[in-house]
């Protein structure tokens, strides 16, 4: 059995969906009932996210719905009960479970039929639509909840349910082969250490860049072959670096910008040899502009960009493996619940390295 509390622990915000939200940790925290096809989860761990940030702020124009004051969307933990309608034969209290960034999608809709599940047009969101993981006993669709492997522990699996598979799907949409040289802006963060390490695995040719030593030091661990701190080398000598570091002297075949900074946009098309792709994961706030370079370089050397958003079950359910596998790991520093509102402030000001994560036991 798994104890279904009446309240519980949650870092819930205050002016949810403005700039000057504020999170407060609570042990009061209502436990909702879960409704037809949900699961209530109990968490064990929670991953902190950038996007925690964006979300509850609402500055990329995608804010709380009303009555959503609890962020978060990348938790690992067991069933703690089922709603009505979910097959007992599929899901059992216990269970072990993982929830990603997305609640439920339609299974009908052109998208979800064409492989982009995540951009389903009647889709609810964690965080968005339904309460996210800043809750100990969020609820989840079960047809998005996510299975964890045996061997891999709630503290790796709660950050992967975002970073990981996100980082997956953007290797994929690189499209490289194994010797291709790749750039991961942001190499060091949540997301980039976790696509360096995907790079890696695949064997491509990983030029990291991001800010300052903490950040090298993750990219290089992860395994980036080379890197390039933005505190020392000026944004318009880094198409020349990248060429000198790619064997062929042409760039890179992809860059993927998993940093939100605007200038990591702007500085990608440079860096990129012909038909290279610009792979858009990193959502700064609302207003940037993607691609900052003459629509001429984008034309003459034939670049495309491709933005993916989180990944589907089918690329998490192959990411995972990479996990089980040992290719992969997350970077993880794990903090104590009481830390949940200086955790989000530094993840929100680019101020961490690796993945910190919540534990709800401490
Ligand atoms: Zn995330
Ligand atoms: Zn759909």
């Amino acid at each position: 059995m798994v104890d279904v509390p009446k309240v519980c622990r949650a870092a819930p915000a205050t002016n949810a969906g403005s700039m000057n939200y504020t999170i407060t940790c609570r042990e009061d925290y209502p436990v909702p009932e879960p409704k037809e096809g949900e699961l209530l989860v109990k968490l064990n761990f929670c991953g902190v996210c950038q996007s925690d940030h964006h979300m509850m702020a609402g500055d990329w124009g995608l804010g709380p719905a009303p009555g959503v004051d609890c962020t978060g969307h990348e938790g690992a933990g067991v069933v703690a009960k089922l709603g009505p309608g979910v097959d007992p034969a599929k899901w059992k209290i216990g269970d072990r479970v993982g929830i990603t960034p997305v609640n439920w999608t339609c299974g009908e809709c052109e998208f979800c039929n064409n492989g982009h599940e995540t951009i389903c047009l009647k889709k609810s969101y964690i965080a968005n639509a339904v309460n996210g993981t800043y809750t100990q006993y969020p609820t989840v669709h079960e047809s998005w909840a996510i299975r964890i492997p045996d061997n891999v522990d709630d503290a790796q699996a709660a950050p992967f349910m975002c970073s990981g598979g996100t980082a997956y799907t953007a290797t994929k949409a690189a499209g490289a082969k194994p010797g291709d040289t790749i750039v991961v802006f942001g190499a060091g963060g949540g997301v980039g250490h976790m696509v360096t390490q995907f790079c890696k695995a695949d064997g491509f040719n990983v030029i990291g860049i991001d800010v300052g030593d903490a950040k090298r030091k993750v990219a290089e661990h992860a395994g980036a072959a080379h890197f390039l701190d933005v505190t020392k080398v000026a944004d318009k000598d880094l198409p020349a670096e990248v060429r000198k570091l790619s064997p062929d002297g042409l760039g890179a075949h992809a860059v993927i910008v998993a940093a939100g900074n605007p200038k990591a946009y702007a500085n990608a098309p440079g860096l990129l040899r012909p038909l290279g792709v610009i792979v858009a994961v990193g959502i700064p706030a609302a207003g940037t502009a993607i691609a900052g370079a003459d629509p001429a370089l984008v034309t003459f050397a034939g670049i495309q960009i491709r933005g993916i958003l989180v990944t589907s079950r089918v690329d998490m359910a192959d990411a995972l493996r990479y996990l089980a596998d040992g290719k992969v790991k997350e970077n993880v520093e794990v903090v104590p619940f009481a830390e949940f509102p200086a955790t989000l402030a530094a993840v929100a000001e680019s101020k961490t390295s690796g993945r910190k994560v919540i534990d709800y036991s401490k």
